[in-house]
This record gives C-alpha cells, sequence and structure tokens, in this order.
C-alpha cells in the first residue's frame, strides 16, 4: 500500500501531457508574425497504412526491376521493428543507434532482423566508436565512399525495414551479395515509389485511408489565420499531391490561407542554391516562363530558393518560425544561416512520453537513478564484502537499462536516448530546433502570446543546484 502511494505520487509528480511544446530555446511567439510549414508529416499526418504501402510497393521493384528473388514477397513491412535516427553502415550491412558522442549502443546493432553479439560489434569496429570521418554528412547522406547513412526521415522507416529484410533474405538463404549494391537498390526502388508518383497517385485515390488528424491542422491553420499571422508553405511534394491533401484537410478554398505557396522546393537544396529561379505553376501544371518579381498570394510557385524568397518577401530574422519533420532537411540551414525561428514535429514523442508515464516505468527510472547513486556511492569501499555488494548493484542496473530501452522498442529502445545518453538524433534536435512537439495540434493549447522557457537543467558541475546529487559527490571524492 505504501509502496502504492509512493508510486502514485511520482506519477502524479512526472507526469508529462503529450501536448506539451518544449523549448530547447526561449521562443515567444509574441514575436512570431509570420509561419511557414512544410507539408508531409508537418501538415499532412498519415497512418500506418503509408508505411505498409511503401514497403510492399519497393520490394515489388526489386523483385520486378532489379531482379532480387521473388522468394522476398514472404515478407511483409514490420511495423515498429526500427525506429528513427538509427544508422547504417553500407559495407557491412549494419543498422544501428549511436549516441551523442558517436558510441554505438551496444545491444541495438541489427544484421538483417536478428541482433549481432556484443562481441562481434567490438571486434568490428575496435570498440564501440565509430570516427567522425565514417559518419554521414552534415545532411544525414552517407559519403566517403559509403560508409555510415543515418535515416532520419519519418519515410526512411519502411526503407530501413525492407533494407533488414532483404539482408535477412540473403543470408537465411546464404547468398553471396555486396551490400553497397543492396544499399543503393532498396535507396532507389524507394525513391522510385515517390519519384515515379507511385505513392501519390495511392493516398489520392484513397486520401481517408492515409491522412490522420486533418481537422486539428485545419483548427491550428485558422487559429492562426484569424490572429492576423501571415502563413506560407514550402514543400517538396508535387502541386497536384499537396492540392488534393489540403482540399481534403482545409476545403476546397486553402490556398487563401497562405500568403505564398512553394512546392517541389528541393530542400535541403532551396536553403543553400542562390541559382534555382522560382517557377510560377498553373493550376493544370504547367510551368510558366515569365520571371518572378513578386510572390503573390494564391498563386502556386516550383524549386526557388530561400535567399530569393527572403528578397521578395522580406521575411527575415526571428518574426518567422518554419515548422518541419526533418530535422536536417527542414531546419538545419535556417538555423545555422539563416536566424529563423524553428519547430520541429516528433510525432514519436506522443507515444513516448505515454511509456514516460506510465507507474511501471516511472518506478523502473526511480530505481535505476537509486541504484547509480548508490553504486557511485559506495565503489570507494574496496573490501571484499562491499565490492560483492556494489558488483551485484551493477548487475542489476545492467538489468534495469535494459528494461528501460526496450519499453520502447525491442530492438533499438528510445528515439532520444540510448541508456543514458542522448542519441545522435537527440543532439541534433536540440541544435536545430527552438522549439518540438508531437504535432502541429500542440499549438492549440497555447495562446499566441506565450514564452516558452527551456527548463533549466543542470550541467554537470552544477550539481550544488541539485541536492539529492550533492551528498553523494561529495561523498565519493577519493580522501586523500
Ligand atoms: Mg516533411
Amino acid at each position: 500500500m505504501v509502496e502504492l502511494k509512493f508510486k502514485l505520487h511520482l506519477v502524479s509528480c512526472n507526469s508529462v501531457n503529450p501536448d506539451t511544446i518544449f523549448a530547447n530555446n526561449e521562443t515567444s511567439l509574441h514575436d512570431i508574425e509570420i509561419y511557414g510549414f512544410d507539408y508531409d508529416y508537418t501538415l499532412a499526418f498519415y497512418s500506418s497504412h503509408l508505411h505498409t504501402l511503401i514497403f510492399n510497393i519497393a520490394r515489388d521493384i526489386l523483385i520486378q526491376e532489379h531482379r532480387y528473388p521473388a522468394g522476398l514477397r514472404e515478407y511483409e513491412y514490420i511495423p515498429d521493428f526500427v525506429v528513427r535516427g538509427l544508422h547504417y553502415d553500407v559495407q557491412k550491412a549494419l543498422l544501428m543507434k549511436i549516441d551523442a558522442f558517436h558510441y554505438i549502443q551496444l545491444g541495438t546493432v541489427y544484421r538483417g532482423l536478428h541482433p549481432v553479439p556484443d562481441k562481434e560489434v567490438i571486434a568490428m569496429y575496435e570498440g564501440s566508436h565509430v570516427p567522425l570521418e565514417i559518419m554521414s554528412d552534415f545532411y544525414g547522406k552517407s559519403s566517403h565512399g559509403h560508409t555510415m547513412k543515418q535515416f532520419m526521415d519519418i519515410f526512411s522507416l519502411p526503407e530501413m525495414t525492407l533494407l533488414c529484410c532483404v539482408n535477412d533474405y540473403f543470408m537465411k538463404h546464404n547468398i553471396d551479395y555486396e551490400p553497397v549494391h543492396l544499399y543503393k537498390d532498396v535507396k532507389e526502388a524507394i525513391g522510385d515509389v515517390h519519384v515515379k508518383g507511385i505513392m501519390y497517385r495511392a493516398v489520392e485515390a484513397d486520401i481517408e485511408k492515409y491522412i490522420c488528424y486533418g481537422e486539428q491542422t485545419h483548427a491550428v491553420l485558422r487559429k492562426l489565420s484569424e490572429n492576423g499571422k501571415k502563413m506560407f508553405l514550402i514543400t517538396n511534394s508535387p502541386f497536384d499531391f499537396v492540392d488534393r491533401g489540403m482540399n481534403y484537410i482545409v476545403g476546397k478554398d486553402w490556398r487563401s490561407l497562405f500568403d505564398v505557396v512553394i512546392v517541389q522546393a528541393d530542400k535541403p537544396g532551396f536553403f543553400n542554391d542562390r541559382r534555382k529561379p522560382f517557377r510560377r505553376v498553373t493550376d493544370k501544371g504547367v510551368l510558366l516562363w515569365d520571371r518572378i518579381h513578386h510572390l503573390e498570394k494564391g498563386q502556386i510557385y516550383k524549386q526557388g530558393n530561400l535567399y530569393e524568397f527572403l528578397r521578395l518577401t522580406g521575411w527575415r530574422g526571428s518574426k518567422v518560425l518554419y515548422f518541419g519533420d526533418h530535422i536536417y532537411s527542414d531546419l538545419a540551414d535556417l538555423t545555422l544561416k539563416h536566424g529563423w525561428r524553428t519547430g520541429a514535429i516528433i510525432p514519436e514523442l506522443r507515444k513516448e512520453i505515454k511509456i514516460m508515464n506510465t507507474p511501471d516505468y516511472v518506478h523502473t527510472m526511480t530505481w535505476l537513478q537509486s541504484l547509480t547513486g548508490l553504486v557511485e556511492q559506495m565503489q570507494v569501499h574496496r573490501d571484499p564484502a562491499s565490492q560483492a555488494v556494489v558488483q551485484q548493484w551493477i548487475k542489476e542496473r545492467e538489468h534495469m537499462r535494459s528494461r528501460t530501452k526496450d519499453i520502447f522498442n525491442g530492438q533499438f529502445g528510445s528515439l532520444f536516448r540510448t541508456y543514458h545518453n542522448p542519441t545522435y538524433f537527440s543532439r541534433r534536435l536540440s541544435r536545430f530546433a527552438d522549439i518540438y512537439m508531437a504535432s502541429l495540434s500542440c499549438l492549440l493549447k497555447y495562446d499566441l502570446q506565450h514564452t516558452f522557457f527551456p527548463r533549466r537543467t543542470p550541467l554537470q558541475h552544477e550539481s550544488p543546484f541539485w541536492p539529492e546529487q550533492t551528498c553523494v559527490n561529495a561523498m565519493n571524492l577519493p580522501i586523500e
């Protein structure tokens, strides 16, 4: 009973509302005059049916166009097998999670559909550290002779799963294959699903099956519009597809909400390449040849670049807030080069926060922290009896650590943490996003004067402001 009360108390203290907007950097909506949006997974949120669709079409392209074995048809999409932000070693055909310090999280390295033993991983990488020069480039792409690629896109979940399935098939049937070819072929097949318009046509044909929470996106746009905010859209998707989706989400007059609409923008190139001019597109998709002197409301523009966008609109600096779900393609350049404020849409947050609010998770974390404190404090006692107890605690701590991983995802754990450290994904998120949230609808919970303050979390040398750690650290000092 006492324990139950203790648990409930902890839950009520630690519960986080999944609709909260979190701040990495202080951001006041009072200062924001212009709101910009990406389209896919920002304005339009897709159901899991879309991942199954992408997986199936790409798998069939591999079989039909790249002559992969027909036996691959036995593989169906496995929801929740992978998480976003994983790295893929193209040469070794291994999928893994890497932390903010470039260390592989042992236990999260997969070859095909099966984990690789820690010993083998350590032998292959001469430890668990991955040197900077073989990591992916700034945008997560593999570089330097195809080494590591980071999967940051929500659309990449079926791509990673397909890579794992094909690897699994080849290994199961003892087929000798070149991992670099496999990576390229899967990438091309997934690309074809987008580029050849197969996905666009499928979504347009059955929009209710694929787009969710449209009414909430509509409510956000209406709220911003009623408050006199300017709005714009910059998406890599083609006009027909966006038009069909926005008709469903907002209604036929959706274009009246936006001051500027840019499609097929080719982000992240859009933010860097000054050479591409804007081009006007008619409702029927015809590209016009006139030079663009103004970006007019109600018109549709293709391509272009951010430098030209800034010149034509004058929308510079911190009065602009841009929302996107891709931390690199949507947000990195805006933060680093152009000084717009940025909002990351991270749909996974909702599920992870719900797990973190469960009594089971709270209990496990509390016990894990207590054990860590005990080990830290008692390790200075070198007599055999004390050491035996400490060793037992370390073992238990290992066991608890695995539970805190598996509770999020059996294979790869949380998107945001390896056992203790932030993931590589988290580090990039905190660098490139001023604020982050599970979906745009979180904006409905706040008025447009609200200021988001980051929590002042202690730096490691600031423990005096962290009372329960003070005595632990003080006692931990070796006595001379
Ligand atoms: Mg997107």
